[in-house]
This record gives structure tokens, C-alpha cells and sequence, in this order.
């Protein structure tokens, strides 16, 4: 056998996904992520670790832009193949995509005006990574593929996907590679996500793989119970009621707003709560959500009971998909508790930051965090207690409540990835660990290899591998 493995992104780190396999003659890339992390947002502008013309196909796990954010640029400097992943997974990361290469566009433009004002040249160029025009040419090479219907990628080599249960349309990948008369499987875990949560099916079970890709975001975590996510909901929203405040909820669109949602129609159906005025206040995460409606094929069963007893989620009595950002503003004269989930997740750009002006300094108000707040943005000076904070250009005294409330995450922990890796019945010949911090990494490795025995990899960027 005759196969290269190659390390091209979130290896030793969690953001940039993107590795790529190397057989019969076929270039196969598996996702191809934005760099988040502000120390390594440089390699955003370097050239991929191949010509993408030589690339075959693109697999895609799933739509968060960290998987999928550089594929607007992987087009334009020459891509021609096949995009493939899940419908869900297709229609989201055209949202977001679109999203992306606006913000890419405003970035590029803000910068260049003030270097303009300074004088002087920025280290990067002053043009948008990409444009909306750029993402827009990735459209047409999406392929949907179903869940458990191995696909032809390329000349003996075929792709399954099943669910991981992180996002909605998320995929577990499964590649298989036939040379002569033998066969390897990779399996890439992408991001794999936790059982028992809101809507999505589990992760599946893989039983048989010769190598593995698994993440370890939270490798060295383990994460607290849903039961009391619930219960701090209703907790806050009862509170806050009674105090005659406002409850401000910056939101992720993709995912964690569909949540919040679902827990307070579950509160609701259980009359935990009073009735409230609840705004969606994001285009994108309203759009995402559409995507959420029609998708039911998708829902796991609680879901799917919700659904045939015309308790949706997404259209439970008092919530409100906002649209124009004049009746965003009008939110602000409504007499009455309402609460609002609008973006950005941590509070860096987007609807949230007008909210926060009108609520942050009133004590009968809570700020509820559902959400990792990245050090250096505002959700994390508001989470770590700062008195008075900067918002839109002016200081505001902080003296709502700000509620953290945990157990959302979207990553199995430690021992659920354990979990998941139990599903196989004989050991792979190699386990690599990616898409984690080094120490995270590293620790799941670790504890990994004391528990199994199995050959453990944590490879570094760029590292190239040959599996036989
Ligand atoms: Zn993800």
C-alpha cells in the first residue's frame, strides 16, 4: 500500500482543519479551515501546502469556519473539483461563507484606511483574504451525499459519511482505499460531538478503521451535565422576570442560538417559565435556522416527537425572528422582560454590541454567556468581571448580572472521545491525535495509549506521514 498523509492545518492547534490524502494518483483534502487563533491568522494568506489545481476533491465535515473558511480561496487559486458533504452541511456553509468573505471585505477595507490616515503599510496585504464573489464560485461544486451511502470520490477510493452529532449536517468521515487486492480505511473524526444533546443524533459508532483522525479540543476535559444547563436557564429567566430586567444572550449563530432556543420551548412545554418575548436577533443565525427547519431527517427522536406535536422549537408562542436592523433597534422600547439572542458569540461585532449598550448598566438586567468568551474580546472582559467596559466607542459601567451558563459545548470532553473510540472492535494501526492545544493534545494521547495500548501520533503542521 502506497498512501501519504499529510498535516496541512490544526494540528497541535484547533483551528485551520485541513489534511490531505495522497493515493492512486488522487489528491484528497479533508476540510479546509480558516485559521482563528490571532497568533496564526498569517497562514490564512500563505499558499496551501499544495496547488489546489492538483487537488481531486474536497471533504467536507462540516460547516463551522474553521473547517471549511479557506475553501473560497482554495477555488480562486485554482481548485476545480468536487466539494463533498452532507446537504445541511452544503446550505450552511454557503451562509457562512458569505458572512466570512463580508467580513473579510470590511476588514481589508477598515485597514487600508487606516493605514492610509497613519501613513504607513500593515504586514499584510490591504485586499479581503476573499470576496463574495470568491465564495459564491465555490457554490456550484457542493455534492450533496447522505449519511451511510459511500461515495466515488476518486479511482479506488470512496468516501462514507455518517453523523457526528456537533453541528447539524456534521460528518464523521470515513475514507476507504483500495490498491491490487488490499484495502486501508482512514476514519476522520472531524468535530465530533457529545450524546444526549438538543436535536442532533449521537455520534455514530465506528466499529473498523486501520488509521484514525480523532480532535481533542476538550483531550484534557470533562464537561458538566446537561440537566443543570436547563435548570440555570430557567433560573436566570425567572429571576431576571422577577427583577423587571432584561435578559441579553450573545449567541453563536450556528448551533448554540438553535439551542437556547430549544431548552426555553422545553421550559415553556414544562411551564418552568412564564411566557416571555424571546427576539432572534441575527439574519445569519435566523437564516441557519431555516436551514434547521427544513432538514428534519436530521433531528434525533425528541426531537422529531417536538415536531409531530407542532411544538417547534423555532416557532414556539412569543419568539421573534428579527430582520431589519430598525426593528433590532425597536427591541429597546418594548415594555416588559424580553430576551434576546443575537450575535456575535463573544461580543465582537454584530447586533449583541447595541444591546449590551441599552442593558449592561442596568442591575435588573442579566447578561447570559452560553459560550467560550477567546481572551482579548468584550464577552471575556464582561465573563472575567470588569467594572466598566468599551462598547461601539464609548465606556459603559457593567452592573447587570452577567450569568455564565455552562455545559454547552458542542465537543465530546475526554472521556465521551474515550467513549467514542470504544466503538471499534480490534485496534487501528495508528491513532493520530489532532485539533487541540498541545497540552490538550497531548494528554488525550496519553491517556489514550495507557488505556489501549494503541500506536498514539500527535503530529505537528505540516508533518507528512506514509501508511502502509
Ligand atoms: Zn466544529
Amino acid at each position: 500500500m502506497q498512501i501519504k498523509l499529510r498535516f496541512l492545518g490544526a494540528a497541535q492547534n484547533v483551528t485551520g482543519s485541513s489534511h490531505l490524502v495522497e493515493a492512486n494518483g488522487s489528491m484528497i483534502l479533508v476540510d479546509c479551515g480558516l485559521y482563528q487563533e490571532r497568533q496564526l491568522k498569517a497562514r490564512n494568506w500563505e499558499a496551501f501546502g499544495v496547488p489546489p489545481e492538483k487537488v481531486n476533491a474536497v471533504l467536507l465535515t462540516h460547516a463551522h469556519l474553521d473547517h471549511c473558511g479557506l475553501l473560497p480561496k482554495l477555488v480562486r487559486d485554482g481548485f476545480k473539483g468536487k466539494i463533498y458533504c452532507t446537504a445541511a452541511t452544503a446550505e450552511i456553509a454557503q451562509i457562512i461563507l458569505l458572512d466570512s468573505a463580508k467580513i473579510q471585505e470590511e476588514d481589508a477595507e477598515f485597514k487600508r484606511k487606516r493605514h492610509e490616515r497613519e501613513g504607513r503599510k500593515g504586514p499584510y496585504p490591504e485586499v479581503p483574504l476573499y470576496t463574495t464573489a470568491d465564495a459564491e464560485a465555490c457554490f456550484p461544486l457542493f455534492v450533496p451525499v447522505n449519511y451511510k451511502q459511500p461515495v466515488e470520490i476518486a479511482e479506488g477510493i470512496e468516501a462514507s459519511f455518517c453523523d457526528a452529532g456537533h453541528v447539524l449536517g456534521s460528518s464523521i468521515i470515513k475514507v476507504k482505499i483500495r490498491q491490487d487486492e488490499q484495502q486501508r480505511t482512514i476514519l476522520f473524526s472531524g468535530d465530533v460531538g457529545r450524546p444526549h444533546r438538543p436535536i442532533l443524533r449521537d455520534p455514530v459508532l465506528v466499529d473498523e478503521a486501520d488509521y484514525i483522525l480523532v480532535e481533542s479540543t476538550y483531550g484534557d476535559r470533562v464537561h458538566q451535565g446537561p440537566e443543570d444547563t436547563k435548570k440555570m436557564i430557567a433560573e436566570v429567566i425567572n429571576s431576571t422576570k422577577k427583577a423587571g430586567g432584561n435578559i441579553i444572550v450573545p449567541s453563536f449563530a450556528l448551533e448554540r442560538s438553535q439551542e437556547v432556543m430549544y431548552y426555553i420551548n422545553e421550559l415553556l412545554l414544562e411551564d418552568a417559565i412564564p411566557h416571555l418575548k424571546v427576539f432572534l436577533d441575527s439574519p445569519m443565525a435566523a437564516s441557519i435556522t431555516k436551514v434547521f427547519q427544513k432538514h428534519r431527517e436530521l433531528y434525533d427522536e425528541e426531537m422529531t416527537e417536538l415536531m409531530r406535536h407542532n411544538e417547534s422549537p423555532f416557532d414556539f408562542p412569543g419568539l421573534k425572528m428579527v430582520g431589519t436592523s430598525d426593528e433590532s433597534k425597536a427591541i429597546n422600547h418594548i415594555k416588559g422582560t424580553v430576551m434576546v439572542i443575537a450575535g456575535s458569540g463573544m461580543c465582537t461585532g454584530g447586533r449583541v454590541k447595541h444591546h449590551l449598550v441599552n442593558n449592561i448598566s442596568g442591575p435588573q438586567n442579566t447578561i447570559m454567556f452560553v459560550g467560550y468568551q477567546a481572551i482579548g474580546t468584550l464577552g471575556r472582559r464582561i465573563v472575567d468581571g470588569e467594572k466598566e467596559v468599551r462598547i461601539l466607542g464609548q465606556e459603559y459601567p457593567v452592573k447587570a448580572r452577567v450569568a455564565r451558563i455552562n455545559g454547552f459545548s458542542a465537543h465530546a470532553d475526554k472521556e465521551e472521545l474515550f467513549e467514542w473510540l470504544s466503538g471499534l472492535k480490534k485496534p487501528p494501526k495508528k491513532l493520530f491525535v489532532v485539533h487541540g492545544e498541545p497540552e490538550s493534545a497531548h494528554h488525550f494521547g496519553d491517556y489514550i495509549s495507557q488505556k489501549t495500548g494503541w500506536q498514539v501520533v500527535v503530529p505537528a503542521y505540516r508533518d507528512e506521514v506514509i501508511l502502509d
